[in-house]
């Protein structure tokens, strides 16, 4: 595929979506990025969405709805952002953000690292289990924290709210079942200093016509996290709060 027949791409996918349009810098950023993704992925795993449309809609596109909820200027974590999302292409169309985009996976951060890089997109990587020692130094740091396909909301609040500076926020990216997951991390969301949380119901379009189910799951920062959380993620995940 040819650079215009890319841009023409993304720019109806983000027009389906009712995102801002890229601009030439922002459209040679994706293109470059996505080259290196396709180049990256056909010999090492790093994302099971394997064709331009579909980076385009089921990452990109995907990734952006979660923008409107981020306040101007913000210092964003995003918590196992495996191949980059919604990370890159956030640092891509909100050049406003301050982001660091973490995961536990080295050869995932060296690619997110390594494609940033080629494309001149300005993010922060680091190495890391969330809940890991070394980690914790930016706990309550952060005034947004966002989250793709990364666990079940009542384990991701643990792993997630402690980095939240109080007044922020934490916005899980979702696909179907968030009322239930939501009530099911209700406890645990309260003890780790969250509001009740609110949940917004979006639709994604993709090229192909068609539309899935997404959902936002937003919970506000109230009162600090007491130390304890996160716990080691054998605890997390054993009993979930
Ligand atoms: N957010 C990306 C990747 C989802 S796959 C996307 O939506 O495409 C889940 C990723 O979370 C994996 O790359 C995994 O390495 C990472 N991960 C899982 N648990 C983690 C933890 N506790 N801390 C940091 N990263 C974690």
């Amino acid at each position: 595929m040819e650079l215009l027949e890319f841009r023409s791409m993304l720019e109806k996918s983000f027009a389906q979506n009712n995102l801002p349009a890229p601009d030439e810098e922002q459209t040679k950023e994706f293109w470059i990025f996505s080259e290196y993704l396709l180049e990256i992925n056909a010999h090492t795993n790093l994302t099971a969405i394997r064709t331009l449309p579909e980076i385009v809609s089921k990452h990109y596109a995907d990734s952006l709805l979660v923008a409107e909820l981020i306040p101007h200027n913000a210092c964003v974590l995003d918590v196992g952002c495996g191949a980059g999302f919604p990370s890159v292409p956030l640092a891509i169309m909100r050049k406003d953000l301050q982001i660091t985009a973490l995961d536990s996976t080295e050869k995932k951060l060296r690619f997110v690292a390594e494609g940033a890089k080629k494309a001149g997109i300005s993010l922060q990587t680091c190495v890391g289990r969330a809940e890991d020692s070394k980690i914790r130094a930016s706990l309550g740091k952060f005034d947004v924290v966002v989250s793709r396909a990364v666990a079940r909301m009542s384990i991701l609040s643990e792993l997630c709210l402690p980095y939240v500076k109080i007044g922020g926020k934490l916005v899980a990216l979702k696909a179907s079942k968030a009322e239930e997951e939501l009530a099911e991390a209700k406890r645990g969301v309260g003890i780790l200093g969250g509001s009740d949380g609110i949940i917004y119901n979006r639709a994604l379009h993709l090229l192909s016509g068609e539309s899935e189910p997404r959902a936002l799951i937003e919970v506000s920062k109230v009162k600090e996290t007491p130390s304890a959380y996160p716990r080691p993620y054998a605890s997390i995940q054993k009993k979930p709060l």
